[in-house]
C-alpha cells in the first residue's frame, strides 16, 4: 500500500511540477495560469503537448526550443524533479494520514514560492493567501477523518503564534524579516502544529538556522555583500519541509543526547 501511493504521488509530483513552472513565470509578471496555453517565451510559439512531457521533453530537446532554439532553463526539469521528490517523500511520510493532501498543497506552493523569491525577492499575495486558506481547511478535513480536532486547534493556534512571532520581528527589523515571509509565517505555523509544538519550533528554527548558514556563507566566498538582501522565503520553506519530513527523528536525536 504505501508503494503504490509513493508511486501515484511521484508521478502526480510530476505533473504538478511542471505546472509550478508556469506559476513561478506568470505570477510575478500578473498573468493568468490557465490561459493562454504555454509558449516560448522567447518566439512564442505554443508549446505542442508533445514537448510539454515533464523531464524528458526537456532531455529529448537538449534544454532548446523546438521552434526557435531558444535555451530552455535547467530550473524547468529541476522544479519538476524537486515536486515528484518532495511529492514521494511526503507520501512515504503520510501515506497512511489523511493530512498527505494538505502537505502535497503545501510544497507545491512552497516550491513555486521559494523559486519566485529567489528570482524576485517577492512572495506573491496570490500564492499565499489561496494556501493560507487551502492548508487550514484540507487539515480540517483531516482532522473530521480522524477524529482529532485537537491537532486541529493546535494547528490554528501554531499559526497565529508563527505570525504573532514573525510580525514583532518584522516590527523590530523591517529589512530583516519582510510583511512576505510574516504572510508566509501564517500556514507554516499551522502545518507544523498539526504535527507538534515541538515540531513547529523545530520547523521555524531551522528556517533562521538554514538562512544564516547560506547567509554567512555567501559573504565569505564574497559572493554576496553585508547589505545585499537575501530572500529568506526559500529557507523558511526548507526548515518547514525539514521538520514535516524528519522532525521526529530530529528531535528524538537531539533531546535523546
Ligand atoms: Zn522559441
Amino acid at each position: 500500500m504505501p508503494g503504490l501511493v509513493i508511486t501515484v504521488c511521484t508521478i502526480l509530483g510530476l505533473a504538478v511540477g511542471s505546472f509550478l513552472n508556469v506559476v513561478v513565470w506568470r505570477v510575478p509578471r500578473k498573468e493568468s495560469v490557465v490561459r493562454p496555453r504555454s509558449r516560448c517565451p522567447e518566439c512564442e510559439e505554443p508549446i505542442r503537448p508533445a514537448d510539454n512531457v515533464p523531464v524528458v521533453s526537456w532531455v529529448l530537446l537538449r534544454g532548446r526550443c523546438r521552434t526557435c532554439g531558444a535555451r530552455i532553463p535547467v530550473r524547468y526539469p529541476l522544479v519538476e524533479v524537486g515536486c515528484a521528490v518532495l511529492f514521494g517523500a511526503l507520501a512515504a511520510r503520510f501515506w497512511d494520514s489523511w493530512a498527505l493532501p494538505a502537505y502535497l498543497v503545501l510544497a507545491a506552493a512552497l516550491l513555486a514560492l521559494s523559486v519566485i523569491d529567489l528570482e524576485h525577492y517577492l512572495l506573491p499575495n496570490r500564492i499565499v493567501y489561496p494556501l493560507s486558506l487551502a492548508v487550514p481547511v484540507l487539515l480540517a478535513g483531516a482532522a473530521v477523518a480522524e477524529g482529532d480536532g485537537g491537532a486541529l486547534l493546535r494547528a490554528l493556534l501554531g499559526g497565529a503564534v508563527a505570525f504573532v512571532a514573525f510580525l514583532a520581528i518584522h516590527l523590530v527589523s523591517p529589512r530583516g524579516m519582510g510583511l512576505g515571509d510574516v504572510k508566509l509565517s501564517f500556514v507554516l505555523g499551522v502545518a507544523l502544529a498539526w504535527l507538534g509544538w515541538r515540531e513547529l519550533v523545530l520547523g521555524l528554527l531551522l528556517g533562521f538556522f538554514y538562512g544564516a548558514l547560506v547567509g554567512v556563507a555567501l559573504i565569505a566566498l564574497r559572493l554576496r555583500t553585508r547589505k545585499e538582501p537575501v530572500p529568506f522565503g526559500p529557507f523558511l520553506a526548507a526548515g518547514a519541509v525539514t521538520a514535516v519530513l524528519w522532525g521526529e527523528p530530529i528531535l528524538t536525536w537531539y533531546l535523546d543526547r
